[in-house]
């Protein structure tokens, strides 16, 4: 997932906001006790989703795929006084560890933290949401997709996370997550519905705005 030489990707660390505090934990505690912490965003890509939402100072954002909760704190950031994050994620081993992560954070209050599968609860979603960061199984990208673009506020913005898939998108025979991504890759590019831009930010972020 790392593209870029150690040397370079520490000069990037050392030149990007630190990590706050609870976020540190997060990780650490991640990397010590959970499987798969390469899925955890991380610093940089944390303090660009944070970044984000402070620059687009989201009422509702809908995350899908919370992990350890990492993500969802750093897009909380950026809400209103008044806003409200929804993230889903179907792995309940991992709830009580998030719900302490959550409580510990400042936006307890704003975070509602559903655990399911997301393609069966985002239909029950009544809001409206300024942001999305979709980040669960790659399989089912093109799904989220559609299931929440009906749902995002003209300007608003989704964020699709490792649409490069380690530089896989690319491969003669692609495996079956790959090919899903160059599906979903492909969807957006040609949707006409919106404005789209990969930023080659770690494993690639798709960022696509609403018209
Ligand atoms: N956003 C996190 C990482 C998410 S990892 C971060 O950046 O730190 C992907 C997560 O998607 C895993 O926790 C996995 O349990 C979840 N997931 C997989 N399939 C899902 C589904 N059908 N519905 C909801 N969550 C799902
Ligand atoms: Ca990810």
């Amino acid at each position: 997932m790392d593209f870029l030489p150690d040397d370079l990707q520490h000069y990037i660390e050392i030149h990007t906001t630190d990590e706050p505090a609870l976020l540190k934990k997060i990780n650490r505690e991640t990397n010590a006790h959970v499987l798969m912490p390469r899925m955890l965003s991380g610093h940089v890509q944390g303090r660009f989703l944070s970044m984000i939402s402070k620059l687009v100072r989201p009422k509702n954002i809908l995350e899908i795929g919370t992990y350890t909760g990492y993500s969802a704190i750093c897009l909380a950031e950026g809400l209103q006084p008044d806003g409200k994050l929804i993230t889903i994620d179907i792995n309940e081993e991992l709830g009580n560890r998030v719900r302490r992560y959550f409580e510990e954070s400042e936006f307890a209050g704003k975070i509602d933290y559903r655990i399911g599968d997301a393609q069966k609860i985002i239909p029950t979603l009544k809001e409206t949401f300024d942001l999305v960061f979709i980040d669960a199984d790659k399989e089912n990208y093109s799904i989220y997709f559609d299931l929440v673009v009906d749902k995002v506020s003209s300007g608003g913005l989704i964020l699709a996370d490792n649409v490069l898939w380690s530089g896989k998108v690319l491969d003669a025979k692609p495996d079956k997550d790959t090919k899903a991504i160059i599906e979903f890759n492909k969807k957006i590019q040609s949707d006409q519905r919106v404005e789209n831009l990969l930023m080659p930010l770690r494993d690639g972020v798709m960022m696509v705005r609403h018209i």
